[in-house]
């Protein structure tokens, strides 16, 4: 699990993720699977709020190491974006 304290501590990840491109699927809000196209490779990537602080976490091996991977890179960019559609729609 990593705090996610700015945009710009996860921007190599954020980087990799616009190269290698992987497949976010939403399972829920917060809980996404990354999909490595190229490689077939599944990941789940959760995304959580807890005192007013941004958590996620990555089942891959850098994830699991506390390091910002390009999944949870990715997953994070989708959960954004369905955030801020969640607190257009209220
Ligand atoms: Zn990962």
């Amino acid at each position: 699990m990593i705090q996610l304290t700015s945009a710009t501590a996860i921007e190599s990840a954020i980087t990799k993720a616009r190269t290698v491109k992987p497949r976010v699927r939403v399972n829920c809000f917060g809980r996404y699977t990354v999909t490595n196209k190229q490689t077939g490779a599944t990941y789940s990537v959760e995304c959580l709020k807890q005192d007013g602080k941004r958590f996620a976490s990555c089942t891959c091996r850098a994830g699991e190491l506390g390091r910002a991977c390009y999944h949870l890179a990715a997953a994070v960019a989708a959960h954004i974006q369905l955030a801020s559609e969640r607190a257009a729609s209220h």
